[in-house]
């Protein structure tokens, strides 16, 4: 792709991301229906379900975009409880805030411009972080997840979802055939920005398997990591425990 994945250094993947993002910000909740048929809401929900987030706690949606979680999470919360919107994409916060706001959305969501390698918020702070199809764009993964460590409460967990490596040979082959040829050209119809979505799908086969992601997060420090796969591992939940 003319993004030249494979050879560009830091500096550029963090631009590359972020043309990413601004360029698609206004379709992205259409292309995601889009592109996964409405499935991501189930793997949405999946997350919420295994999360355990109660009243009164404090939870960090990190690279949360357009705030799909946060949503969610704002009403298990209730008003004693707070979350936090953070993203790296000033498009992207945008959005997410005008969407949660037209749908009554206030009073306990925070929204956040940062960069999950160095997170600004204090120690032991969160009940629970989500990183839902985010880490696959952070440069530095382990960096991020030593930075989630941080920022979690001792007896909380991180959540994070994401595509992963589809456990069926046969999935596996049509999955790539469906990312590198169809994907593209949706986005293409809806965005006019086939590179974005060319971007997507080479981020998706780089991105680590199960097994790989399921290491970093114990070399970070978490406890208690396993995973779970959805549409036969097209997408895994990882989570993990700080005690
Ligand atoms: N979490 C949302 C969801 O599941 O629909 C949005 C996911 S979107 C595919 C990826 C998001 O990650 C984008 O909003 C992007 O700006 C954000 N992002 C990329 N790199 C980041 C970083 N280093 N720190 C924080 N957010 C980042």
């Amino acid at each position: 792709t003319h993004f030249g994945f494979r050879t560009i250094e830091k500096d550029q993947k963090v631009a590359m991301v972020a043309e990413v993002f601004h360029s698609v910000a206004s379709k992205y909740d259409l292309m995601n229906d889009l592109m996964s048929f409405g499935i991501h809401r189930v793997w949405k929900r999946f997350t919420i379900d295994c999360s355990a987030v109660r009243e009164g706690q404090k939870v960090l949606d990190l690279a949360g975009g357009t705030g799909d979680l946060t949503a969610k999470f704002s009403r298990l919360v209730g008003e004693k409880g707070e979350v936090v919107l953070a993203d790296i994409n000033d498009s992207m916060l945008k959005m997410g805030r005008s969407k949660l706001r037209d749908m009554g959305i206030i009073g306990n969501v925070n929204y956040v411009q940062a960069n999950a390698e160095a997170l600004p918020f204090p120690d032991d702070y969160f009940d629970c972080i989500t990183i839902s199809f985010g880490l696959r764009n952070v440069t530095d993964k382990d960096k991020a997840l030593r930075s989630m460590f941080r920022v979690l409460k001792p007896g909380g967990r991180l959540l994070v979802l994401e595509f992963s490596k589809p456990v069926v040979k046969l999935l596996n082959s049509a999955y790539d055939a469906y990312s590198f040829h169809i994907l593209p050209k949706i986005g293409e119809m809806i965005t006019s920005d086939a590179d974005s979505y060319r971007y997507l799908a080479e981020s998706i086969r780089m991105h680590p398997d199960q097994e790989t992601l399921k290491s970093m997060m114990e070399e970070a420090g978490f406890d208690g990591v396993g995973y779970f796969n959805l549409t036969g591992g097209i997408v895994a939940l990882h989570r993990g425990f700080k005690y």
